[in-house]
């Protein structure tokens, strides 16, 4: 018997009703989310567009895809027994690993009874009188729940780019995040990538290595950072197994759901030699460590100048041609504040004889032909067609579905301007809807098990709370949502992050969509607390309903 069934305590669920809960995904969110709330008792339907599970893990099979944070900790910390099983075999696992391991979770939770694959949410209405969700899926079916709790991931609604005649391509098109699941062969091949954002600096030097040539298309460079992935040593597995809780408990107590050491001091308090051998030691270490070099990097304009000039340097330095290293090096926006991929050799790749960097800034592409890309002057003959575009993220998953809440009201409509939520968990005037990482909570900004657990075990403690005292609905009410959103944008407009102005953060790869900094940066382990002391007062800030017999 699996672990989840031995526990699950089995219960009646209201006759009018299919479910108590639907989960929408099933990523690391919808996993634990339908894990924890059955093993509650409560009923879960939940629903999976894709075929398996893994969510991001399942649908992006890019060439070089990983993880940027460590394996370590970017896993479930909710089962001991689980985290002693599974030993990682990198320092960041790649895809095939990281969706083996939800795969493997999803079968020792025995939790894939409970999902509906290849079945799309596409809308929900809240119905006043029953106190329940009117779930729709893709195949017809009506699913009648009490509460709808979207996983849908921040970074799963994929960006196609409305570039002229994309469609008239004859070759391979492909996205990162849509990769086919069979292998796809590009030795030999003319290949062209769009985009240099995380996907693409992990894709980018894998295919220089395969491809006849590669031409890269980037509009705005990033700030790359070495990520220094290597074999997880026997001794480093025992240690981090021997070393959970703790890590774990460092994790929660973290701005950013990491179990980094935090920085000591601004980066003026040190000599410009100190300051330097900081960069130096962090630059070794690899990964996201170094943005714990200074307390300041975030907030100062000289002191991330700091930070930048170092990368800059290394940029300058590793890439041969000149002119080349100069379209490589951001000047648009300070380093951090526009998610920092991680590289594996990305700016030697741009040393390869087979590899062109084309800026489209300078070089627009003003169409797609059938055989290539033209841009500016030049015509780039290909054979395939990468895309790495991107997502509508944050709020396009949730968006993607028609959801309408009291009195028919529809999010879109309510989000128009900008996503508003009350701690990113629920929307005003949307009862019994839960969002795990909605817009406005920590999500990308910290690491996303973490967060995700986070917000699960949050909900379902709700939930127990609900069916204890025999409540039927709950909702923030406006004034939290006002207050909450209007502290995110405050926290966000004293830091360097708005300056990122073609940020994802803030809708802006998106044409058309609203600006507003969908992510809460006051730090994971504040967040937290004040989810924890919203509970502890009685679910400040959210009003419930009790049934009118009761
Ligand atoms: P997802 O994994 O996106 O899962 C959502 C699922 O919901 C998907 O399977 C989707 O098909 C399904 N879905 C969406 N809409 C519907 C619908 N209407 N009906 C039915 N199903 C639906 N974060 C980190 O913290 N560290 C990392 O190192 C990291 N690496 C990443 C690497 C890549 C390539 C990408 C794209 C993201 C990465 N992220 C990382 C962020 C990532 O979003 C989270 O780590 C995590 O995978 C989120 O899990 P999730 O379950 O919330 O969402
Ligand atoms: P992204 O960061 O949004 O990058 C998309 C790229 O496509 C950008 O360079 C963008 O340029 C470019 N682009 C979009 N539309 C374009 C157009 N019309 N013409 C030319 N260029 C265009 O997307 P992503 O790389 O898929 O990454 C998204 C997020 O997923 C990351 O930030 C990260 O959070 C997560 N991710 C994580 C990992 C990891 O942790 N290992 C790996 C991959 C992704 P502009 O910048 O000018 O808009």
């Amino acid at each position: 018997m699996s672990e989840a069934t031995a526990t699950q305590q089995k219960r009646p669920r209201s006759a009018s009703l299919d479910c108590d809960v639907v989960v929408v995904g099933a990523g690391f969110a919808g996993l634990y989310a339908i894990h924890k709330l059955t093993t509650l008792g409560f009923h879960v339907q939940a629903f999976e567009k894709g075929k398996g599970v893994g969510g991001v893990w399942y649908w992006n099979r890019y060439p070089g895809a990983r993880c940027d944070c460590e394996s370590y900790y970017y896993s479930y910390s909710f089962s001991p027994e689980l985290q002693q099983a599974w030993d990682w075999s990198l320092r960041y696992s790649e895809q095939p690993e990281i969706l083996s391991y939800l795969e493997h979770v999803a079968q020792r939770f025995d939790l894939e009874r409970l999902i509906r694959f290849e079945t799309a949410v596409v809308g929900a209405a809240y119905d006043d009188v029953s106190s329940a969700w009117r779930v729709t899926t893709s195949d017809g079916a009506v699913t009648m729940t009490r509460f709808l709790v979207t996983a849908a991931g921040c970074l799963s609604e994929v960006h196609w780019p409305d570039i002229p005649g994309l469609q008239s391509f004859e070759g391979r098109l492909l996205h990162t995040a849509q990769w086919p699941h069979e292998e796809v062969d590009l030795s030999g091949r003319r290949v062209g990538i769009i985009g240099t954002g995380a996907s693409a600096v992990q894709a980018i030097p894998r295919i220089a290595r395969q491809a006849a040539n590669l031409t890269v298309f980037q509009r705005t460079p990033n700030w790359v950072l070495p990520a220094r992935n290597a074999p997880a040593s026997s001794e480093f597995t025992a240690w981090y197994k021997a070393n959970y809780p703790q890590i774990r408990q460092r994790c929660l107590d973290s701005g950013g759901g990491v179990p980094f050491d935090p920085p000591l001091g601004a980066a003026f308090d040190v000599s410009d030699d100190e300051r330097q051998a900081v960069y130096e030691r962090l630059w070794a270490q690899g990964g996201m460590r170094f943005f714990t070099a200074f307390t300041d990097l975030f907030m100062s304009e000289a002191s991330n100048e700091t930070a930048q000039a170092f990368v800059r340097a290394h940029i300058l330095a590793t890439v041969r041609d000149p002119q080349t290293a100069h379209k490589l090096v951001p000047t648009d926006h300070p380093i951090g504040v526009k998610r920092p991929p991680l590289d594996d050799d990305y700016y030697e790749t741009f040393n390869r004889e087979n590899v062109t960097l084309v800026d489209v800034r300078t070089d627009r592409i003003e169409q797609i032909e059938p055989t290539g890309v033209r841009a500016g002057e030049a015509f780039h003959a290909l054979d395939d067609l990468v895309m790495a575009t991107g997502f509508d993220a944050l709020t396009g998953a949730i968006l993607a579905m028609d959801i309408r809440g009291r009195s028919g009201a529809k999010l879109s409509e309510k989000w128009r301007e900008g996503p508003q939520t009350y701690m990113g968990l629920g929307v005003a005037g949307f009862p019994n809807l839960f969002t795990i990482t909605g817009p406005l909570s920590p999500s990308v900004l910290a690491n996303m098990p973490t967060a995700v657990e986070q917000h699960a075990d949050w909900i379902a403690d709700c939930l127990v709370h609900m069916r204890s005292a025999g409540l039927t609905s709950i909702e923030p009410t406006e004034t939290a949502e006002r207050e909450w959103t209007a502290h995110s944008d405050e926290v966000v407009s004293a830091t360097l992050y708005p300056r990122a102005t073609s940020s994802w953060y803030q809708g802006a790869n998106i044409p058309g969509k609203p600006r507003r900094f969908g992510v809460y940066v006051g730090g994971f382990s504040a967040y937290r607390e004040r989810c924890e002391a919203i509970a502890a007062n009685g679910y400040e800030g959210f009003r419930f309903t009790a049934p009118a017999n009761a």
